[in-house]
């Protein structure tokens, strides 16, 4: 989710790091009904990685995703995936009966950071943030950040977070001077690269780095760089 609003505004007002001690835990959020998971309208956007663990994990395509689990939006003028909501009950498409994640494995990168969020210094660095106001607990306790992550292979995560974060502020600044059918063919070029054409099950990190590089020659950009 995109927050608006100064760091004092919409979190605890401190920067985390993934070694630091954060009031995070939700203890499997035991006595939550998942707040967090009905409402957010179109703010749970979906980044490449999240398609590749939703559509290898689920053995489903990008195209049956769209039937019903996740939509189109347009987000600061490209069109991106984010989860939909069902219109029955307002929660998210892969909530179950029990309301719990039936996907806990695959669930998105904003589900797993939650209620941490991401804090943009400039388009390579990023912090931890602890969002006020969100979770429905009010005993969260203590973990460290990179355990609340539990993610596998978090360096090459991070560096793929920071490529296409880069990647993304790049191509909206480049919508600016493009008129309205050379941005169609941009953001449909986007979605096609990154989210439709399926990844396979080995090694995420190496084929969207292929991509990426793809994608920089195709549209002559400048050389996007981790370092
Ligand atoms: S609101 Fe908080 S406790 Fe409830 S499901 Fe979401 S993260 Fe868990
Ligand atoms: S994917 Fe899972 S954790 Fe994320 S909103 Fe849906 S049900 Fe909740």
């Amino acid at each position: 989710m995109i927050r608006e609003g100064s760091l004092e505004e919409i979190s605890d007002g401190k920067l985390y790091g993934i070694n630091d001690m954060v009031r995070a835990d939700t203890n499997q959020c035991s006595g939550c009904k998942s707040v967090c998971c009905h409402g957010m309208g179109k703010t749970i956007i979906l980044d490449p990685y999240d398609i590749y663990q939703l559509t290898t994990q689920l053995s489903v395509t990008f195209e049956q995703l769209l039937e019903g689990k996740i939509e189109l939006n347009v987000v600061n003028g490209l069109i991106l995936p984010n989860l939909s909501m069902q219109n029955s009950t307002n929660a998210c498409a892969f909530l179950n009966a029990e309301k719990r994640c039936e996907i806990h494995k695959a669930r998105p990168g904003i589900c797993r950071l939650f209620p941490l969020g991401r804090y943009w210094e400039d388009e390579k660095t990023f912090h931890y943030i602890l969002q006020t106001g969100q979770c429905n607990k009010d005993n969260l306790t203590k973990i460290k950040v990179k355990k609340w992550l539990d993610m596998p292979e978090l360096e090459q995560y991070h560096r793929f977070v920071v490529l296409w974060h880069i990647f993304i502020v790049r191509l909206r600044e480049a919508l600016v001077d493009l008129n309205d059918d050379n941005r169609h063919v941009l953001t449909m070029y986007l979605i096609r690269t990154f989210y439709a054409t399926p990844y396979a099950k080995d090694d995420f990190y190496g084929q969207f780095e292929a991509r990426l590089s793809q994608a920089v020659t195709t549209l002559a950009m400048e050389e996007i760089t981790y370092a």
